[in-house]
């Protein structure tokens, strides 16, 4: 790595030191923050923009922060990120057992030991829950369906790094209908999402990625997400030169979600969809990064797309 290259990741690092200071509580684990007033209040303001451009058809679903662990497991999840998913566990049994694995505790041992799987999974997205939900209605309708959802999601990948939480914010807008319906929801996004950027003063760039598709299977499976561009992201660089983060994603599932759910039209062809994320966590940090730790201080026109 050249010396410019090391003084920019150190700039960054130093800005994400000062962020942490002014913006976040740790809370004693890594990738989990409480945060203040003043980054909820950013927060607030970037989603009720991302509100204002809004589709008026767009249902709107927010989530909780679980969801069914059956309809996890059955959307493939596990097949492509099982190292990412959490859990949630808890003591089962009689009320002997379930005392007796609680005073574990006490005597120093593992009452962890003792938990089983319930029925949940904190969501490891914000649209999962929304392809069972619009399966239970029939048919697609014709010119297809929009959602804007929104959850807290999780996803085991603790880091000190500021760009990538245990637990943060999703909002997306969600697509199913025809492949064409789906392309050009996301052909609409990605320029949209280029103008947003600008009007936010954030230096972003798309590119074709893909997802961390855990192992060497894994590997395979981005290579091929990548070669049929299913996947893009909006990356911001946090500080000049420093690798960029992706803060927004645009993606094409094909059938994937029509054939899990049995999503199709009236004529039984089955349903595409597509999803636009919105990294409502790391947009936030992007901007505190970018235009430094005081909002009254930002550009006049920057703080006129928040209205400010
Ligand atoms: P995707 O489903 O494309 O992986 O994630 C959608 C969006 O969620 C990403 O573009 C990103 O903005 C956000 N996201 C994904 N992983 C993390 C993470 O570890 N930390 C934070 N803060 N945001 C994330
Ligand atoms: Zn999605």
């Amino acid at each position: 790595m050249s010396g410019t290259n090391l003084d920019h990741e150190a700039a960054a690092s130093e800005s994400f030191d000062s962020i942490r200071a002014a913006l976040f509580h740790p809370m004693g684990v890594p990738g989990v923050y409480a945060r203040t007033a003043q980054y909820e209040d950013v927060l607030q303001r970037l989603s009720a923009l991302i509100t204002r451009l809004r589709d008026p058809r767009a249902e709107v679903l927010r989530f909780p922060p679980v969801m069914s662990r059956a309809q996890v497991e059955k959307s493939g999840y596990l097949g492509s990120f099982p190292n990412l998913l959490g859990c949630v566990c808890a003591l089962h049994g009689t009320e002997a057992q379930i005392l007796q694995a609680a005073s574990l505790h006490e005597q120093g041992g593992r009452w962890t030991d003792a938990l089983e799987a319930s029925d949940l999974v904190l969501s490891p997205a914000a649209c999962y829950p929304a392809y069972p939900i619009a399966a239970s209605r029939g048919p697609v309708p014709a010119g297809g369906l929009l959602f804007d959802v929104s959850a807290d999601c999780f996803r085991h990948e603790p880091s000190r790094a500021l760009d990538r939480l245990q637990s943060f914010r999703m909002r997306e807008y969600v697509r199913i209908g025809s492949p064409q319906d789906v392309l050009s929801f996301r052909e609409q996004w990605m320029t949209r999402a280029a103008t947003l950027s600008a009007e936010l003063g954030l230096p972003g760039e798309l590119d074709v990625a893909s997802d961390p598709f855990f192992g060497r299977v894994g590997q395979v499976m981005a290579v091929s997400q990548r070669q049929q561009s299913l996947k893009f992201e909006l990356l911001i660089p946090y500080a000049k030169g420093v690798k960029p983060t992706a803060c927004m994603s645009f993606n094409y599932h094909q059938d994937h979600f029509g054939a899990v759910w049995g999503l199709h039209d009236a004529s039984g062809v089955a349903a595409h969809s597509g999803c636009v994320a919105f990294g409502m966590d790391r947009l936030t940090v992007a901007m505190f990064c970018v235009h430094g730790l005081q909002p009254r201080l930002w550009p006049d026109s920057v703080r006129r797309a928040l209205q400010m």
